[in-house]
């Protein structure tokens, strides 16, 4: 229906945009399904645990987090599994057991969560950002390649949002400059690359079991997975300050080298198992439920739907979308705008598409401003120079402007419904694309790392007053 029609037909019309007033496709009442789910085996479990008395690693006789381990590195396929307190703790740790000193470079793709380079920079070590792939989003071999220095120890891939790396590409490169390849795999549990299961692929590798996660706990948890005992052992030893942790019940208390305190809780590992009994059968439906969701939006035109290699599977921790502004017959530079629309208008239907990152990291005041600890790592001797500039990863820069995201609201295995009628928001959305595009030229537009900088400015002078 265009803007022209007749005030009268407007009103009358149920298929109005619910942005412009007329009813919403998603309706209010229309919850999103509980994630992660909580089971009654999922509360004896953490009762179990409660009343075994045995909370840390620290604890003679601990049973829940040790069996946790044993079981997902048996689901990952590796010989150790170390469980930490979170990710982003286990992303430090394993890059501290790995041997990366002060000052060496690591390299991190541009777009992420902000752990995946404040791990490296927790020990010291300088961040070295590299662009994405504009249809999978993430790293790309070449540039990986190109951004090596004499300094590089290693590369953090990160499977984002769910999608495998380009494993073989990236190791390649690595073995050719003798790097060490991590996999931050916190979005991308039991995700399949060429038969193999990521959190295997790397020399040590991370995941995440925080709430918001494919494989959670009731709270905060991480783990590491590695075939090299050395990696293992000084993980271990890094969790729990520096100490060798026997399970002996005389605890020495010696600190052989700087360790922190990422012990993670065995109520949270009980959680975990629980829900690991389970994970399979959830990521299928979950994987079921996605695809036919993803095969109706495919048929919009100008929406960009993930894409999934042959070769390897999708964890779908979160569903991206670009928009083509060519095929709206607008201009290029028309993609941010046309994209903000089309989260206003689906947002208004009751479709709570969002924004994953509003910047790059190397737009993030930690790296853009150097602060790290006073300067450091960047000023130690030793440390090339090192601006960080958002034009330097034009892809990254590209995808946040004109994408938007769903989290969280298809990871339930009962979503399928909830997936199905989102679709007729889209469908309903898609039927007003004249509208939308005469919008989406005519908005007063902001890209998301200028309105970014401008909350980060509000939020700074609050606690600065
Ligand atoms: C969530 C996440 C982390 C950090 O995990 P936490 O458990 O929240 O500390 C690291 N990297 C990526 C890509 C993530 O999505």
């Amino acid at each position: 229906m265009s803007d022209s029609a007749p005030r009268s037909t407007r009103q009358a019309s149920p298929d109005r945009l619910a942005m412009l007033g007329g009813a919403r496709a998603v309706p209010r009442t229309r919850r999103i399904p509980a994630w992660p789910r909580v089971t009654d085996s999922d509360r004896e479990a953490v009762l179990r645990s409660l009343s075994s008395g045995r909370f840390t690693t620290a604890a003679v006789g601990e049973q829940e987090i040790e069996s946790l381990e044993r079981e997902w590195a048996e689901r990952v396929g590796t010989r150790h599994c170390v469980m930490v307190s979170n990710g982003t703790a286990a992303l430090s740790v394993a890059l501290g057991a790995l041997g990366i000193e002060p000052g060496d470079e690591v390299i991190v793709p541009a777009l992420s969560f902000i752990a995946s380079a404040v791990a490296p920079l927790h020990i010291l070590a300088v961040p070295v950002f590299v662009d994405i792939d504009p249809r999978t989003y993430n790293l790309v071999p070449h540039l990986v390649e190109a951004a090596i220095t004499p300094r590089t120890r290693a590369i953090v891939v990160v499977h984002l949002h769910g999608l495998p790396v380009d494993m073989d590409e990236i190791r390649a490169i690595a073995d050719k400059h003798g790097l060490a390849v991590v996999e931050d795999a916190a979005q991308a549990h039991g995700a399949v690359y060429r038969g193999r299961t990521v959190g295997s692929l790397g020399a040590v590798n991370t995941f995440s079991l925080n709430v918001s996660k494919n494989l959670a706990t009731c709270g905060e948890g991480g783990l590491i997975t590695t075939d090299d005992d050395g990696i293992a052992r000084r993980a271990a030893m890094l969790r729990q300050f520096g100490e060798v942790a026997t399970k002996k019940a005389e605890r020495s208390y010696v600190g052989h080298l700087l360790g922190f305190n990422h012990k993670p809780n065995a109520i949270q590992a009980a959680f975990t198992r629980s829900q690991l009994e389970r994970f399979d059968e959830e990521a299928k439906l979950r994987d079921e439920n996605v695809r036919r969701f993803l095969d109706r939006l495919a048929a919009l035109p100008g929406l960009v739907t993930p894409v999934v290699p042959d070769d390897r599977s999708h964890a779908w921790h979160i569903l991206r979308f670009r928009t083509d502004p060519e095929a709206w017959g607008l201009e290029p530079g028309h993609a941010g705008p046309l994209r903000a629309a089309l989260m206003r208008a689906l947002r208004s239907e009751g479709v709570p598409a969002s924004h994953y990152q509003m910047m790059s990291l190397p737009q993030q005041r930690v790296f853009r401003d150097r602060l790290g600890y006073g300067g450091l790592p960047w000023r130690l001797p030793g440390v090339a120079p090192r601006e960080y500039r958002a034009e330097d990863q034009p892809t990254t820069l590209a995808v946040i402007n004109d994408s938007f995201t769903l989290q969280k609201a298809h990871l339930s295995p009962e979503a399928g419904p909830l997936l199905s009628v989102y679709a007729d928001a889209f469908e309903k959305v898609w039927r007003h694309r004249d509208v939308l595009a005469r919008h989406a030229v005519s908005m007063e537009y902001k890209a998301p790392w200028e309105t970014a900088d401008e909350i980060a400015a509000a939020e700074w002078e609050e606690i600065t007053e």
